[in-house]
């Protein structure tokens, strides 16, 4: 393992790069922060556990607070300024996303609870109806269980089988790997832009190259990458890609799902209810066209208006900046980790976001992660909703620690204290 944290090569294609941007500047983006004001048992918090979910900016606070406090109303209802404000907002909220995203319309868009609705929603409405037996869905070994389970549901309700392509011990999912598990039997290929246990960069370009040359569809889970690697959909070649609101320093309870529009204008809804039709009669029911034939129901406003707040905080501080950053304190933090004895880190990719995984001799990850906390120092410790990956390097569990652009070299130092302080007590 090198002590220089890799450089993300979906960073590098990317156009939106071309420029060097200065440095961030952290300590006002910590300003910006309100959770990060505070003490957690008696210690200044020090918070690792990004990829769970992210800390909001005051700017995401104060949008949803707007959102609540003048233009609380109902969406694509009513006649009333406030019905309209609110429906202008979450719609020009949709269209934030979609440049976000680089998709061709804003139509393409469907706002859902998350990346875990996301896609259930294609499992269901686009792969369900289309599958068979005899056909595949193929996903990769290091999927989170959002991305596995989904594909069982509709593998049993259709006699489809899920096929794995492995992962290797530093946990990467090469190209050759998923091309041997690809074939004209191969309906959908579901894989993970990044990993949120190991922290790898999957070749999703390649992959929906490969997967398109066999006549598969590809679905991107894109909630780790989205916050921290620029997403181009129409560069990837993806047929779908779904992301999360809250990792994206966004509000919880909201996500999209990003669709090529052929395909969704294919697709039935899966669920049923207000705002998603254009006619209805106890005879037949006429959908409206995408995005909103997918939205059933009174959607979450404030959740879609705070996250283009979110989208609107990170775009301003740039990409480039931002992953030099976290760059840099995966770097110094794997150095550091690394220089502690008994300690192994877990997921040694060439390409990955700033997403630590690691496991300490004698001190189990729970342990570990509760003698953090009392210094102030959060992170995860379990499976990490990837037991896949655990069986298949041989462990039951890791310790997690996950950067965000608020993190700083005081945080990598407050980290490795705690193992430290952790590696003391159980020796
Ligand atoms: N996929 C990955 C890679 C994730 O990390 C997560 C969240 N941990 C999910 C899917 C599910 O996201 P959510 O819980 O926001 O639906």
């Amino acid at each position: 393992m090198t002590n220089s944290a890799p450089t993300s090569v979906a960073i590098r294609e990317s156009g939106r790069m071309r420029r060097r941007q200065p440095d961030l500047d952290v300590e006002r983006v910590r300003s910006e922060f309100p959770a990060l004001r505070q003490q957690v048992n008696g210690k200044p918090l020090v918070y690792l556990d990004n990829a769970a979910t992210a800390l909001k900016p005051q700017s995401v606070i104060d949008a949803v607070v707007r959102a609540y406090s003048e233009d609380s109303a109902n969406v694509h209802r009513g006649v009333h300024t406030l019905s309209q404000r609110a429906t202008d907002a979450y719609e020009a909220s949709r269209e934030t996303v979609a440049d976000f995203l680089g998709a061709a319309s804003p139509a393409q868009v469907v706002f859902v609870r998350g990346t875990t609705e996301a896609l259930n929603l294609v499992a269901q409405s686009f792969a369900r109806p289309r599958l068979g037996p005899g056909d595949e869905v193929l996903v990769t070994g290091l999927e989170h269980h959002s991305n596995i389970v989904p594909w069982q549901l509709v593998c049993k309700q259709t006699g489809a089988q899920l096929a794995v392509a492995p992962i290797t011990e530093r946990g990467e999912v090469s190209i050759a790997a998923v091309q041997s598990r690809l074939s004209a039997r191969t309906r959908i290929v579901a894989v993970a832009h990044a990993s949120n246990a190991l922290g790898t960069v999957l070749p999703v370009r390649e992959i929906c190259a490969a997967a398109h040359a066999v006549g598969a569809k590809v679905v991107v889970d894109g909630a780790q990458a989205a916050p921290h690697l620029p997403i181009d959909v129409t560069t990837i070649g993806c047929d779908f890609y779904a992301f999360s609101g809250h990792k994206v320093y966004g509000p919880t309870g909201v996500g999209v799902l990003y669709g090529r529009g052929d395909l969704l204008a294919a697709m039935a809804p899966y669920q049923g209810g207000g705002d998603m039709i254009e006619s209805v009669s106890f005879e037949s029911t006429r959908f409206k066209p995408p995005p909103h034939r997918f939205e059933a129901g009174t959607p979450h406003i404030a959740g879609a208006i705070g996250l283009a707040a979110a989208i609107d905080y990170v775009q301003g501080l740039g990409w480039e900046a931002m992953h030099r950053h976290e760059t840099r304190l995966l770097s110094s933090a794997t150095a550091r980790l690394l220089g502690v004895p008994g300690l192994q880190i877990v997921g040694r990719a060439a390409d990955k976001i700033g997403v630590l995984s690691f496991v300490l001799e004698g001190v189990h990850p729970h342990d570990l992660a509760t003698i953090a906390d009392l210094e102030g120092v959060a992170i995860r410790a379990g499976h990490h909703c990837a037991q896949p990956v655990m069986d298949r390097l041989g462990i039951v569990a890791t310790a997690r620690a996950s950067f965000a652009l608020y993190n700083t070299s005081a945080d990598v130092e407050a980290l490795h204290r705690a193992v430290l302080r952790a590696q003391e007590i159980f020796s």
